[in-house]
């Protein structure tokens, strides 16, 4: 969602006459847009400011300024105290407030801003529409923010406090920009919210679930992949589920995360379901839609987390077989129930149990992958690879494909015959034509290079 929001303020500077700065000796204004969820992200904040101030210190000794901001998770949940440790900032802002950045932007000039109240207006109301016609821009896979913060308080989280309240962007809104990115070149959406499956936006006087969302959004002539992230296991809905098995657009593949697989630690962690429930719903989703390739968030060393029960951790991740997964030691997070508790779990057994689960996680993925081989997948193309004469994709179930290919086919989907499988990504042979490509639009995107592959 920070890569979503990032694009936004860049969208607000551009209408406000910025442009990107070649080299550092040129910046006017840095903002970096910060993560909180762990303590390791928080930091990094701090070591990236002591480096730009470097190029600052020189500017200023040319009679220039470099104003920097502080925005996202970071800024919301430090505000002042931000400023004590580095005073160098001039403004330190919340993921709610950026819409107000040019009048940030102003008072930050005669003196330092703090801007963290949860405004009474959305944002979205406020963001001007994206006036890139760059296609590399947007990119193919595009993001878009539908929901917003949380109402759960897992007692492990400091979203709900960051980023604020459960909001549900109305319908007609998520509609227009989707057509927006589209025309930019977009062929695959990520639907995002930090509990994107509580989606609940008005439609005039109707509500609309996730699934009513994702019914409608598939009818958008020129998108060919939707995808939605992230989804907590109590708001997955039947209706949701029953739409992976009825809605071709939605790709094969779900992020679900379980973070534990002990009952009374997910209890700990205000989860508000079972290992049990968990398995259930994974039961159901795969008799939706059998080769749906599912990942998650675990979380190792949660205060008060025996060897027992993160065993149970264990033999979820190896019951459910996951194509992908994160796995993350306990951060705790000052101000959440969970950083209070006398029962910390040592950092040499969180190192320890995160590497045990990861090397179940690992090998799980890399005998998914390995079920590719031998498959021939239908991968829409992105970007170039690292390499001459390299393209890469993605499969429908999220991995990255390489294929050797000398055309640019950037925004078509073709058939990939899949001959080798990493942990990480697949590759393979597409029988592209280059000399038969014709020049690309929006409806003919996906549908022309189907008929000449493989
Ligand atoms: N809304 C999502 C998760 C958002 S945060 C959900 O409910 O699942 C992304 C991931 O960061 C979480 O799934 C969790 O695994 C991890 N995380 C969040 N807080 C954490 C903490 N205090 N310590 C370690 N990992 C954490
Ligand atoms: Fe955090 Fe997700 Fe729990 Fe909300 S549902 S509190 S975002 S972990």
């Amino acid at each position: 969602m920070n890569v979503y929001d990032s694009a936004r303020m860049a969208d607000i500077l551009t209408a406000n006459g910025y442009a990107a700065a070649e080299t550092p000796e040129d910046v006017d204004l840095v903002i970096l847009n910060t993560c909180h969820i762990r303590e390791k992200a928080a930091e990094k904040l701090y070591s990236e400011l002591g480096r730009l101030n470097r190029f600052k210190q020189a500017r200023r000794r040319k009679g220039k300024n470099m104003v920097f901001a502080v925005g996202g998770c970071v800024g919301q949940a430090e505000g002042k105290e931000l400023l004590c440790r580095a005073p160098f900032v001039d403004l330190v802002m919340g993921p709610q407030n950026y819409h107000r950045l040019p009048q940030l932007l102003c008072r930050a000039e005669t003196e330092a801003v703090v801007e963290i109240e949860f405004p009474a207006e959305s944002k979205f109301d406020h963001l001007p529409e994206s006036s890139s016609n760059d296609t590399s821009e947007t990119g193919v896979s595009a993001f878009l923010t539908i929901q917003e913060g949380c109402d759960r308080f897992c007692t492990f989280c400091v979203v709900p406090y960051t980023r604020g309240a459960e909001y549900s962007r109305a319908v007609g809104d998520i509609e227009g920009e989707a057509r927006r990115l589209i025309c930019q070149g977009a062929r695959e959406i990520t639907l995002l919210g930090q509990n994107v499956n509580a989606y609940h936006g008005s439609d005039g006087d109707k509500e609309l679930s996730l699934a009513n969302l994702i019914h409608r959004l598939a009818e958008i002539e020129g998108l060919e992949r939707l995808r939605y992230t992230t989804s907590h296991p109590r708001d997955l809905s039947e209706d949701l589920i029953a739409a992976h098995g009825d809605v071709a657009k939605l790709m094969p593949s779900l992020h679900l995360p379980v973070q534990s697989g002990s009952d009374r630690i997910l209890k700990a962690m205000n989860r508000q379901h079972t290992a049990k429930d968990y398995c259930r719903l994974v039961n159901e989703l795969r008799a939706a839609r059998p080769d749906i390739a599912l990942s998650s968030d675990f979380i190792v060393g949660f205060p008060g987390e025996s060897d027992s029960e993160f065993e149970e951790t264990l033999a979820l991740a190896e019951k459910i077989d996951y194509a992908q997964a994160y796995s993350f030691k306990y951060s705790p997070r000052p101000g959440t129930p969970a950083a209070e508790t006398d029962y910390q779990v040592p950092e040499d057994i969180k190192s320890a149990r995160l590497a045990a689960l990861q090397s179940v996680l690992a090998r799980s993925q890399s005998d998914f992958n390995a079920t590719m081989i031998g498959r021939t997948l239908p991968v829409l193309f992105e970007k170039p690879g690292r390499h001459a004469n390299q393209m890469l994709g993605r499969s429908p179930y999220g991995q990255w494909v390489h294929t050797d290919l000398s055309a640019d086919v950037r925004g078509r989907i073709a058939d990939v015959f899949i001959t080798r499988a990493h942990t990480n990504s697949l590759a393979g042979q597409s029988a592209i034509d280059p000399n038969a490509l014709t020049p690309l639009n929006v409806s003919q995107a996906a549908v022309m290079v189907k008929g000449q592959s493989a």
